[in-house]
């Protein structure tokens, strides 16, 4: 009886997170990235995130911590658009480095450079990103693949996660720091 009951709850849990799989924006992720995402899950809070492995629980925890501490910074700020875990998608990518020009470990991903041609950040075409947004509806972003350093992650999702609510809670805010290429970097939000 009580296992029956623990798996009725978890088959409506699952119904509640599920969402249907958008090709477009997974396609985007894939043009981004070079990557492909067979994976598919959830975090425990309800984010939707795409893998080309199983994410650790570990790393799961480390994006509803960053998405959390986003979603406290935001209602301090009176915002109330987009701050729930289920409106937001993560793609985990491969590394293209781990290390940055320091030796720190970085795990980042190379992304192309538009904006930032000729700036410090350009590699030759494209720059290293630790996180970028990916798309504003669904709102999504894409960061790297980490084995260690998960506070990391967390910062990156917070950070990245700032475009898209200032997108949907301030666009004036938004329009003026979206572009760091001309100058400004992270917490936009205290
Ligand atoms: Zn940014």
């Amino acid at each position: 009886m009580l296992l029956l009951t623990a798996v009725a709850l978890s088959v409506q849990a699952a119904a509640r997170y599920s969402r249907p799989t958008n090709p477009a924006l997974v396609a985007r992720a894939e043009q981004v990235t070079g990557d492909s995402f067979p994976v598919v899950t959830t975090t425990p809070g309800g984010v939707t995130v795409f893998a080309r492995t199983m994410p650790r629980a570990d790393f799961l925890n480390a994006i509803d911590r960053g998405f959390a501490d986003l979603f406290t910074v935001a209602e301090r700020h009176g915002y109330h658009n987009r701050i729930r875990f289920a409106d937001y998608t993560v793609f985990i990518g491969r590394a293209d480095r781990i290390k940055d020009r320091e030796g720190q470990y970085s795990p980042d991903i190379a992304v192309p450079a538009q904006q930032y041609a000729g700036t410090d950040y350009d590699q030759g075409g494209f720059i290293y990103a630790a996180g970028m947004v990916l798309a504003f509806n669904p709102c999504a972003l894409v960061i790297a693949e980490h084995d260690r350093d998960l506070g990391r992650v967390s910062n990156v999702v917070r950070f990245e996660g700032e475009h898209l609510i200032l997108y949907y809670n301030d666009r004036r805010l938004y329009e003026r720091t979206a572009d760091h290429s001309r100058g400004g970097g992270h917490p936009i939000l205290q």
